[in-house]
């Protein structure tokens, strides 16, 4: 896979200090995936190009990759990954090309800001959804498109073309923004496997598109396709970039709610927050509890699960955020629910971080997702307020576990899954935590797991179930 970029602003050689990469050095990166060299065919102050070739190793992608253990063993190794542009293109410019991503040059500010004549060549670029498609994407945002399309097998003319071709496309731009429209728009074309979509995706797709995407003619098909189909996400975002660009709500999406996800091996990944969702349903609802509390509710996801179900007399959600809890106002239709269903939840304003009354005497709480998101010093304040002060007969209590990180292709070593994430526990940390302060408070507590488990990384999410004693 190569993607060039071309410029003739003079002097052109500026795009080494554009993209921070000596146009007189060939340079190679290790990626997740394997390795990415970048190098410049062309130096000069007239015309400069700059290749990166992602040179992927699918015997890598197999060995010990989650996203590639399901679709057979054939399609493990026999499949189209190490050649054409993928999502893979996307997290090596993240990674390579970081900076000019986001528009900062330390040596050329203003070069970086101004618009210079820009071509892009990827060779080869899968398109699902044909040229037609392709032109879609780019030409509204102001590209000369060119596409080469190239026959299944030459030999066999009668098997019509096949969905790969090699793409220029040209605009006087800026190169942030010809880099994040790459970044988003490659996976889009390529609508194959993903390897990280949750949460995290939607910020990067809204900090990276949010500008020239909520403008866009396709942008629902674009949202939909980043987004792997997976309608809970996709309507976040476009929620949020309807917000933006103050268009009418999104309430006509829900129709999509009946798309089928698609067949993909990273739909593991994808139904996490379904499984999540199901895990602690099932755990809040052995404990036998009528009076459960969300604690960091969010948006309203567990909410509107537990009304479903009879057993849940009265429930409570909190949040620190004042928007999440609008939205789950507006989300759960609290405004419009019949009087027997609007009387048996609430949503209340505040913190975890001290004692409040409102929340005791309840049979369960649920905590999903929230731990990591507390600053680590205030960790002991929280405990108090809900095992102490709070003390709910059950306590279900879901984190990230931060073993399994290494499995998602597109997350740098070391980083976060999300942005807002104070820090994620190993299963051993978490394990030791949750031991510790059951034994403090007088609970006792078991641990189960959430989402596809590997042998030695374990599941992705991982669950603390608390009784009190
Ligand atoms: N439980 C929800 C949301 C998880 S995101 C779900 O699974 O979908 C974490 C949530 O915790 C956010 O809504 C955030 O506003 C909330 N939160 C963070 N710190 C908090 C605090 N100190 N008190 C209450 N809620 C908090």
């Amino acid at each position: 896979m190569l993607l060039e970029i071309t410029t003739t602003h003079p002097p052109a050689t500026d795009l080494g200090y554009l993209l921070h990469k000596n146009p007189a050095k060939c340079q190679t990166f290790d990626g997740s995936f394997g390795k990415v060299h970048v190098f410049y065919p062309e130096a000069t102050t007239d015309r400069c190009t700059v290749a990166m070739l992602l040179d992927v190793d699918p015997v890598d992608m197999v060995r010990g990759r989650a996203g590639a253990r399901s679709g057979g063993l054939m399609d493990q190794y026999v499949n189209d990954r190490p050649y054409v542009a993928s999502s893979f293109l996307s997290v090596a410019i993240a990674q390579v090309f970081g900076t000019a991503l986001q528009g900062r040059c330390k040596d050329r500010p203003d070069l970086a800001a101004t618009p210079i004549p820009l071509e892009a060549t990827i060779c080869v670029l899968p398109c699902r959804g044909g040229e037609e498609f392709l032109r879609r994407l780019f030409e509204p945002l102001g590209y000369a498109v060119t596409a080469r399309g190239t026959e299944l097998d030459e030999t066999f003319p009668q098997w019509g073309p096949s969905p790969y071709f090699t793409v220029t496309l040209a605009q006087t731009t800026t190169l942030a923004q010809l880099l994040t429209h790459l970044y988003v728009l490659v996976p889009v074309l390529d609508n194959g496997k993903h390897y990280y979509v949750g949460d995290a995706e939607v910020e990067k797709l809204l900090a990276k598109g949010g500008d020239w995407l909520s403008g866009h003619p396709e942008r629902e098909t674009i949202v939909r396709r980043y987004l792997k189909y997976r309608p809970s996400l996709a309507r976040d975002a476009l929620t949020r970039l309807a917000e933006e660009d103050q268009l009418p709500g999104i309430e006509a999406q829900e129709a999509d709610e009946a798309e089928p996800p698609a067949a993909d091996p990273a739909e593991e990944f994808v139904s996490l927050n379904e499984q999540r969702l199901g895990a602690v349903l099932a755990a809040l609802r052995a404990s036998g509890a009528k009076r459960v509390l969300d604690l960091g509710c969010g948006e309203g996801n567990l909410i509107r699960e537990l009304l479903k179900d009879r057993q849940f007399e009265q429930i409570v959600g909190l949040d620190v955020s004042i928007r999440s809890l609008e939205i789950a106002t507006d989300r759960l239709r609290l405004d419009r629910l019949p009087a027997h269903q609007k009387d048996r939840v609430k949503l209340l304003h505040g913190s975890l971080m001290y004692r409040d009354k409102r929340l005791e005497g309840f049979d369960a709480a649920a905590v999903v997702e929230v731990i990591e998101h507390l600053d680590p010093p205030r960790l002991a304040a929280f405990e108090r307020v809900l095992f102490q002060c709070a003390r709910p007969g059950a306590i279900v209590l879901t984190t990230v576990n931060r073993d399994y990180n290494a499995l998602f292709e597109s997350l740098p070593a070391g980083a976060f899954r999300h942005k807002d994430h104070r820090f994620e526990w190993t299963r051993s940390e978490f394990q030791a935590w949750a031991q510790a302060v059951a034994g403090r408070f007088g609970y006792s507590v078991r641990f189960l797991p959430i989402g596809p488990e590997d042998p030695k990384l374990g599941p992705p999410t991982q669950m603390g179930v608390f009784a009190r004693e």
